[in-house]
């Protein structure tokens, strides 16, 4: 998913690096309520997967780039801090599509409450990786999900930088 919004918010980079650098951050920002850090990740799942813990963090990091404009303008501007910021928070939405029914405390400290939207499709591995039928239909299902959301933004940015300019119509 991370991945995906990056796309939608790239631009016209002409290095093949650059374009995979700049994705891979997306796909970084996108994962890191799951960092194996101390006191973060799915160690201490409430604080890790809060969206109010999170989005203190996301503010913060916008004060820094507000005044600091060299870094805001070597990052892309604002565009593509907001676009990290939706694949940052991104993740808090998409781990409460699956069905471990554990929920997440997206509203931690304030409430309790758990965001549970489990999609029936969505499963997560028990007892770690095997190489099983299971295992692979669970794969197989995320990347049928996700390479098709992925599918539909490349197509979206290939549209957007290839759309011709409306021809006038000659009138006689
Ligand atoms: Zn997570």
């Amino acid at each position: 998913m991370g991945m995906s919004i990056g796309v939608l918010c790239m631009g016209r980079l002409r290095s093949w690096r650059r374009r995979a650098a700049f994705l891979a951050v997306f796909v970084f920002l996108a994962n890191i309520p799951d960092l194996q850090l101390p006191n973060w990740g799915h160690d201490r799942y409430r604080v890790s997967h809060s969206l109010f813990v999170n989005l203190a963090i996301i503010v913060g990091l916008a004060v820094v780039i507000g005044l600091w404009p060299r870094v805001r303008r070597a990052i892309g501007g604002w565009r593509v801090f907001a676009f990290g910021s939706a694949a940052w928070l991104s993740h808090l939405l998409l781990d409460s599509f699956y069905n471990h029914g554990k929920g997440l405390a997206i509203y931690w400290p304030i409430s309790r409450a758990r965001l549970v939207l489990p999609m029936p499709w969505f499963s997560v591995l028990h007892g770690g990786w095997s190489f099983d039928l299971n295992t692979l239909r669970i794969i197989g299902i995320e990347v049928i999900f996700y390479g098709g959301i992925l599918a539909m933004c490349l197509v979206g940015r290939w549209c957007y930088f290839n759309r011709r300019r409306s021809t006038p119509i000659a009138l006689h």
